[in-house]
């Protein structure tokens, strides 16, 4: 079970160069605690948290004995019309460490789904509440919300977007980075907060009457971990408030530990009205994504309605059984272990780490906040991605995984590391840049 398979063929791989992949496939057949071990045996220690996921490490026994019961117990149960115990109990459990008031929750599979349906029920309530004109979504360049049409559509990232068409009506604000203002940065930066200013500018242009919401990633994981300057969040967060218009905080990366806090939004202080969340919600060990909804949203929309169906949204597996079991015991572990404060108190440790790397010439910026970072190599004008890819496969091969997007290493470990595997990954990580750029 645990070989390389003969024939790659029939997967076509997502998000992949399956050509070149196919051709030097790289794979993981387990996986425990820091580490994944490759088929013919080779320790890998993980510093990306799978994909961003893995916040309590891998295959952690509460984890898989509450998945392995829950599959014995009770398979599947629809939560259309019908339920069952654990996916309320998650939610009630859930709705304790989102910010105060975000306390209704919609479950869905995917960070994707949870956007898409964030969206969605930003446009429902605003024509619940009389605000029909409102439908107006507003995005930010640089952000990544999945691969659904709605996510794909607020998304800024041009090679996401250029193969698909786009919903109409979509606006986007600059993005918030600035390397004269904000290189080599530990936390927030200073510079930035008036670029959020520009919602003012959207507003005059197209009427508050005609958006519904904002949303974007409290710190943008997938294009190279940009940390909100400072203000710039609270900024968007009075404008919003000022004009009727609904803020989601898309926290499939930031959720469950990774910036210093449960949530981005009680790291930063800004409680947003949605918060879109998946990956850490269940330790990436089963599909599941959901949307923390303020009450009045959730009030708004199903207290507003014609009895019957408030919201015509949901999916087959919304609040699976095995994926709710998944998300109650993760709940557990980081609750158990102290993990959201552990990955805070790691902060200064990992940044002192990762921005050593400073002094290689090849890197032209590093970004820290929480215990995520970015490492930025200069692109080769010729080559964009290809020292990011290069420094990927140098790494995989020494036996550290890490995530390349371009030229941007991102670092996003589980929240157990030690001092001495945050010593690894940055040694590691330098021996790399070195000898593969
Ligand atoms: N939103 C953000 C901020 C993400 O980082 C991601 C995935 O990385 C998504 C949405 C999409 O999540 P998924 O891949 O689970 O659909």
């Amino acid at each position: 079970m645990t070989g390389i398979p003969n024939d790659l063929s029939a997967f076509w791989m997502p998000f992949t160069d399956n050509r070149g992949y196919k051709a030097e496939p790289r794979m993981f057949a387990r996986a425990k605690g820091m580490h994944y071990w490759t088929p013919d045996g080779r320790q890998v220690l993980d510093a990306t948290g799978g994909l961003w996921c893995v916040n309590a490490g891998h295959c952690r026994e509460p984890i898989t004995q509450a998945i392995a019961e829950a599959a014995g117990e009770l398979d599947f149960a629809p939560t259309f019309q019908l339920a069952h115990p654990s996916v309320f109990r998650l939610a009630t459990k859930l709705a304790e460490i989102t910010p105060e008031g975000l306390d209704r929750i919609f479950f869905t599979n995917s960070g994707s789904e949870s956007v898409d349906t964030a969206l969605k029920i930003a446009l429902a309530y605003q024509r619940s509440i009389g605000q029909g004109t409102r439908t107006r979504l507003i995005g930010r360049q640089r952000g990544y919300h999945g691969v659904n049409f709605g996510g794909v559509s607020v998304g800024g990232i041009v090679g996401n977007r250029r193969q698909f068409l786009s919903l109409p009506g979509v606006d986007h604000l600059t993005h918030t980075y600035n390397a004269e203002h904000q290189s080599f940065t530990r936390g927030q930066p200073e510079w930035g907060a008036h670029l959020a200013d520009e919602l003012e500018a959207l507003v005059n242009l197209h009427g508050a009457e005609t958006i519904a919401a904002v949303i974007v990633e409290p710190m943008s994981g997938s294009t190279g971990v940009l940390p909100p300057p400072r203000g710039y969040l609270e900024k968007l967060r009075a404008i919003t408030r000022k004009h009727g218009i609904l803020l989601i905080f898309d926290e499939v990366i930031t959720g469950f530990g990774r910036v210093g806090a449960a949530f981005a939004a009680q790291a930063f202080g800004v409680t947003p009205d949605m918060i879109t969340m998946a990956k850490g919600l269940t330790n990436g060990a089963v599909p599941m994504g959901a949307v923390a909804c303020a009450e009045f949203i959730h009030d708004g929309i199903v207290n507003n309605a014609a009895p019957g169906i408030e919201l015509a949204h949901g999916y087959t597996y919304s609040g699976h059984p095995l994926a709710a079991a998944a998300g109650l015991a993760t709940l557990g572990v980081y609750a158990d272990e102290d993990l959201f404060e552990r990955g805070a108190a790691l902060a200064e440790p990992w940044a002192d780490a990762i921005h050593a790397l400073r002094d290689l010439d090849v890197v032209q910026d590093i970004r820290t906040i929480g215990f995520v970072a970015g490492v930025e190599l200069k692109a080769k004008p010729d080559a964009i991605g290809a020292r990011g890819k290069a420094v990927f496969h140098r790494c995989f091969d020494d036996g550290l995984l890490v995530r390349a997007t371009a030229d941007t290493i991102a670092l996003s470990p589980p929240l157990i590391a030690s001092e001495a595997d945050i010593g690894e990954i940055a040694d590691k990580l330098r021996k790399a840049i070195v000898t593969a750029t």
